[in-house]
């Protein structure tokens, strides 16, 4: 196991060779646990309506000047057809918390896409719900659950978040997603304001305890209209060190190269593959809603077909040496999520966090 020490060697360090080794072993693991194949997911960001107040978001409640907009079930629905056409396994909806979505009308659309859709994967990424909301919406067909815990400190997340929103209930609803059944996706934000080294210790440690089968792991960008407009965005270094680091504690977490990462640097995505990422999300989203849809300012694709995201997503992915798997749903091999013809094989439990080819400090 690693030590709280050697992590937070790992979080502060500057010396880039150590960096790089850090790259190696966790692109070694990535290999050994999931090959050189790159899995897609299709994004549709279906609502920039949300009830929240998060300080750092680009569409919370109280954002001055946000047009919003909400595609309806009917909408949504092409989006996963146009999705499908493309070679797509899985869709992933997105959005604000919007009240407008009710269970009944999430209900309703999950079940009509399970029906068009029998094999591809349905991931949800809708914020806090009640736990009979997330079962019904299991039941009706929906596989995968998106919910950062955005920072596993309670004082950190305090600073992020106005007071009605809660570390202990974000971790409350990632445990129960994952007793539901559901492969759940956590994740932290890296450079929000406040942010210490201790903090993303403490992420990476909440993540072993929580055993998700997915960590989106994204810089903090700066959005107009928030609290923090004036703050510096995350490190990139920084960033792709928790992307390896996480890699290397939870060998077979699935990690996507955040579309944020790629908005903070041209060669973001293909630095996080390199880092130990093995997941890309290209957009779905109808192309007059993009730009809507800005968590955070300079958002990159909004300009973008869904077919030209997918050709381009696949370009990056090869040029980095690694093979885009656009027809595999990319089920996660952390246990408990037996998709269909993937599930992990009896008896095969996690292997001990990698300490190979890195200098100890
Ligand atoms: N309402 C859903 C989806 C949130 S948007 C939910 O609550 O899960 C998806 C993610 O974008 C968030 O979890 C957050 O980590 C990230 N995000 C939001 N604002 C951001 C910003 N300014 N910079 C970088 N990432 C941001």
């Amino acid at each position: 196991m690693w030590s709280n020490g050697e992590i937070l060697h790992y979080i502060t360090t500057r010396d880039r060779g150590e960096e790089e080794a850090l790259f190696a072993a966790a692109r070694k693991v990535r290999e050994e646990q999931y090959g050189l194949d790159v899995y897609f997911r299709g994004l549709i960001e279906f609502t920039n309506h949300c009830k929240n107040d998060c300080f750092y978001c680009g569409i919370r409640r109280s954002g001055p000047g946000v047009e919003r907009y909400r595609l309806s079930p009917a909408r949504i629905l092409d989006c996963c057809r146009v999705g499908a056409g493309l070679g797509f396994k899985t869709f992933v909806l997105q959005g604000g918390e919007d009240p407008w979505f009710t269970d009944e009308r999430l209900l309703g659309l999950v079940r009509a896409i399970r029906a068009e859709f029998p094999d591809h994967a349905i991931t949800l990424s809708l914020g806090e719900r009640s736990r009979e909301s997330y079962r019904a919406l299991f039941q009706a067909g929906a596989n995968r659950y998106l919910l950062r815990h955005e920072t596993a400190n309670e004082a950190h997340y305090a600073a992020l978040h106005p007071p009605e929103t809660r570390l202990s209930e974000r971790k409350r609803c990632l445990y129960t997603l994952r007793e539901i059944g559901y492969q759940v996706g956590a994740g932290f934000m890296v450079g929000t304001p406040f942010q210490t080294p201790q903090c993303l210790l403490e992420d990476l440690r909440f993540l072993q305890e929580l055993e998700p089968h997915m960590v989106g792991i994204g810089p903090f960008i700066p959005a107009a209209g928030t609290p923090f407009a004036d703050q510096p965005p995350g490190d990139i270094h920084l960033t792709l060190r928790m992307v390896a680091l996480t890699r290397l504690l939870l060998p077979r977490v699935l990690l996507p190269a955040t579309t944020a990462l790629g908005t903070l640097s041209g060669d973001g995505r293909e630095r996080a593959l390199m880092a130990g990422a093995n997941v890309v999300m290209p957009n779905l989203s109808p192309r007059e809603v993009r730009e809507l849809y800005s968590l955070y300012d300079n958002k990159i694709c909004t300009g973008d077909e869904a077919a030209e995201c997918v050709r381009c997503m696949s370009l990056r992915v090869r040029a980095s040496g690694f093979v885009p798997n656009l027809g595999a749903r990319g089920d996660s091999l952390v246990p408990g999520a037996e998709g269909p013809g993937k599930a992990a094989a009896p008896g095969e439990g996690e292997r001990a966090p990698a300490r190979i080819a890195i200098p100890v400090p």
